[in-house]
């Protein structure tokens, strides 16, 4: 089921995502007793792992666990899926936890828990400097310490794709190594603030990349849900990628099947828009199945198409 050709190392978070469901939240002081409770693996550094495996990447995970039961739930699916878990490292603290809690109406409320991902920082990366080195693709979110980020930019001699999820506080420096940032229209307003503090921040989202790019970012993806994606490249035109029409049931963790797929796209030689035009469709069928992992495509699945 190949088509892989260099490697993609996902730098980043690995967590237990506890879905708790309730008639209604809680108010504070108060206890009210669930409905259901379902364990099941996440965090958007080995949400994209799996993503990219299944998308016939040979791909590596770099990451923190604790030496907890919940280890092995947050690394269920990837040697499954194909991940060299390798470079996940055990440490002293709990595995990640985010609690999800959801009532009858669906709206929901979440609390996360670093715990181990905050050890994924300078020092854990310059333990697996090799492997990041190799990567043809790098791929990194915002779900560890600042300083891994940046360790994991600096090492890295192929692609930097960097996820900047959630918007968290980088080195400018950091985001100019990313070739392609991949945001959604909220984080790219946010990144746009970051680098340039005086910014007027731009409503309309092809103003946000032309305004990124500007600032000196190399390539810029923006993911806008059903409506698919912008592409950025270099100083060309900004391309409008339309996602395909699908029927949503659960579009949680549909970002970082698009990440997944798109770092696959780029390790196996596709240009940044063919890598685009399948990440949407990879998108797309993610957000037809519940949950995150669970929900990506492998390879002999079919793709929704765009009509
Ligand atoms: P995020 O969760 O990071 O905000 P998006 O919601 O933009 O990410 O989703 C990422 C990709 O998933 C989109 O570019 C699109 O291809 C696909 N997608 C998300 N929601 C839908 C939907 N309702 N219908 C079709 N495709 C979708």
């Amino acid at each position: 089921m190949s088509r892989a050709t260099g490697t993609v190392v996902v730098v980043g978070s690995l967590n237990v995502d506890q879905v708790v469901t309730v008639e209604r939240h809680p108010s504070p002081g108060e206890t009210v007793v669930a409905t259901s409770m379902t364990l099941l693996p996440g965090g958007k550094g080995a949400n994209q792992a799996v993503a990219a495996a299944r998308r016939g990447a040979a791909t590596t995970m770099v990451g923190s666990v604790g030496r907890d039961g919940s280890a092995e739930v947050a690394t269920s699916l990837l040697a499954d899926s194909g991940v060299d878990v390798t470079h996940v490292r055990a440490v002293d603290l709990p595995t990640g936890l985010a609690t999800v809690t959801v009532d009858r109406s669906g709206e929901n409320t979440i609390v996360v828990v670093p715990g181990a991902n905050g050890a994924t920082g300078r020092e854990a990366l310059l333990a697996s400097a090799t492997v990041v080195a190799s990567a043809a693709v790098v791929v990194l979110q915002g779900e560890i310490p600042a300083d891994g980020i940046a360790a994991a930019a600096g090492l890295a001699t192929g692609r930097v794709l960097l996820n900047l999820a959630p918007v968290v506080p980088v080195d400018p420096a950091v985001v100019l190594t990313a070739d392609p940032l991949v945001v959604n229209e909220h984080e790219a307003a946010l990144v746009l603030a970051q680098l340039d503090p005086g910014a007027v921040v731009p409503t309309d989202e092809p103003a946000l990349v032309d305004a990124l790019r500007a600032l000196g970012v190399r390539s810029v993806v923006v993911t806008l849900g059903a409506r698919g994606a912008l592409v950025a490249e270099g100083s060309a035109e900004i391309v409008a990628v339309p996602s395909p029409r699908v029927t949503a049931v659960d579009s949680s963790g549909a970002g970082d099947a698009f990440v997944g797929a798109l770092a696959a796209g780029l390790a196996a030689g596709d240009g940044l828009l063919d890598a685009a035009r399948q990440a949407v469709r990879v998108g797309a069928f993610a957000v037809q199945g519940a949950g995150t992992q669970p929900s990506y495509p492998r390879l002999d699945d079919v793709l929704p198409s765009v009509d």
